[in-house]
């Protein structure tokens, strides 16, 4: 293709081979680094973040597009997140059926009945983004979900770019290597991250990264906890057993923990029911919801990035409810939906179901659930509809319209992995960065993109699952 990396460098073997071993080197030494999964909780040996070997042409119109609709994306989370009622109305059946869900509606509903503590919002999320193809050979921008906690890579991918350059460099290919963009999304949430910080107004205080119990991909959060360290901010890094045992909230619910103030919790866990590893862990939630700290996300926002409240946007004229005297705003977030069908019950639900039964890989059927690997497509997707279809339990679900994006030859490199070709499927992530005090949005930004890239082969999964690698869009 024109475009993209010409057919005779991709066959050239003899490169390739050269490339890929150059490269590992180039991504060790530029710190696109990921724990081992054998040791994910040791830095004593680490490796490269898997990539891919070239970038990949994305459409500089499409690609701009994703941009320009982030902050308006970034405003309708904070206005979900605030609309206590709306929450409540799209997540009534999904939270009867649903227990993660139900629980953290469970908070959310506390928080509202005690009054919140603060009311500082900081919002980094990343709305994520397949390009669809058109019959006509162009290509449409489809948002997948967005992410409203622990949305990730905004580290790793601020130091993709120069892995690319000096790829496309060695392979003397200097046209596309002059074309990578440069991409620092670390520094765009550090930024919003300092700003809170600043305005929470207390010197001592520190920014809590909320961790998992497995932190492999700890390379990627460094990156901006540096980044706040340039500022003079620091960082400390705990888990949900932490929190219990040693955090504590003041007269005026300031959150300790450890002895140090904590003026931002940012959540990089907490978004999967196993990250809950006993009622402990929920404690540690509540804790820091009902603190002063900033959250991000507060339980709030939490709950605007579930599949089901992505659904009920898609209904018609549920975004003008957010945006009622912004026609071209609406219009420009709306053209970015793929078909999102409800499963609740009822005939619209009914419909949906023998919609999905009739053609079930026109479809993606999926749970309330985040971090790659829950969705479920073709033949398991008929099974699963066919055993819940007559009972409530389908309210867990939404379905989807699968989106189709061009495939594209590329290599995948990971540690001990051969190297072979893949038809190569995209996706591209915007991260958002916004912060609110009380009604005024003080912060509205793009704060930077993602490529990741999977073989096609696979129909799901993230690069923390092991399926995505990271990448870098090639714009044409
Ligand atoms: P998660 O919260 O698990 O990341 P996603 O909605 O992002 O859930 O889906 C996981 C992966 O499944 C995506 O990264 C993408 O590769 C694939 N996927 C999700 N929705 C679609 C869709 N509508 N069409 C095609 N692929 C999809
Ligand atoms: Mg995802």
């Amino acid at each position: 293709m024109a475009q993209g990396i010409p057919d005779e460098l991709l066959t050239n073997s003899d490169l390739i081979k050269e490339l890929a071993e150059e490269a590992k080197d180039s991504a060790l030494t530029r710190g696109v680094l990921m724990r081992l999964q054998e040791t994910p909780n040791s830095s004593e040996v680490v490796s490269f973040a898997p990539f891919t070997l070239f970038p990949t042409p994305v459409p500089k119109a499409v690609f701009l597009q994703a941009l320009a609709v982030q902050t308006h994306y970034n405003t309708l989370v904070d206005k979900i997140s605030q609309d206590a009622d709306f929450l409540q109305e799209a997540l009534t059946s999904t939270i009867a059926v649903d227990d993660f869900t139900a629980r953290l509606f469970k908070i959310h509903q506390q928080i509202l009945k005690e009054g919140r503590s603060q009311t500082i919002v900081l919002g980094l999320n990343r709305s994520d983004y397949m390009l669809d193809q058109r019959e006509n050979g162009t290509s449409s921008l489809k948002q997948i979900e967005i992410n409203t906690i622990a949305a990730s890579f905004g580290g790793l991918s601020s130091h993709t770019p120069g892995l690319h350059r000096h790829i496309l460099e060695m392979a003397s290919r200097l046209e596309e290597s002059q074309r990578i963009l440069d991409n620092n999304p670390a520094a765009g949430l550090a930024k919003a991250i300092a700003k809170v910080w600043e305005l929470y107004g207390s010197e001592k205080a520190v920014i809590m990264f909320l961790v998992e119990e497995i932190q492999r991909n700890v390379f990627d959060q460094r990156y901006i906890e540096y980044e706040l360290l340039k500022r003079n901010i620091h960082s400390i890094r705990r888990r949900f057993d932490n929190v219990f045992k040693t955090g504590s909230l003041d007269q005026d619910k300031r959150l300790f923990v450890d002895g140090k103030e904590v003026a931002v919790v940012y959540f990089r866990n907490g978004y999967m029911p196993q990250n809950y590893t006993s009622e402990q862990s929920w404690d540690a939630r509540v804790l820091m919801e009902r603190s002063r700290a900033v959250k991000c996300p507060d339980i709030s926002t939490h709950l605007a990035g579930t599949k089901k409240v992505q659904q009920v946007l898609a209904r018609p004229g549920v975004l003008e409810r957010f945006f009622p005297d912004q026609p071209q705003v609406v219009e420009q977030i709306r053209a970015t939906f793929a078909g999102l069908y409800t499963l609740d019950t009822g005939p619209e639900g009914d419909q949906t179901v023998a919609m999905a039964l009739a053609a079930p890989e026109r479809f993606v059927l999926k749970p309330q659930r985040e971090g790659g690997g829950n969705n479920i497509y073709g033949s398991e997707l008929c099974q699963v509809l066919e055993q819940v279809k007559d009972s409530t339990e389908r309210t867990a679900y939404i379905l989807m319209d699968k989106i189709h994006p061009t495939p594209v030859r590329n290599y995948l490199v990971r540690q001990d992995s051969p190297l072979k070709i893949s038809n190569c499927l995209s996706e591209l992530g915007v991260f958002g960065a916004y912060i609110r005090q009380g009604k005024d949005m003080v912060m509205n930004e793009c704060a930077g993109h993602l490529l990741r890239t999977k073989s096609s082969e696979h129909s799901d999964g993230g690069v923390a699952a092991g399926v995505a690698v990271l990448d870098n869009p090639l714009l044409f």
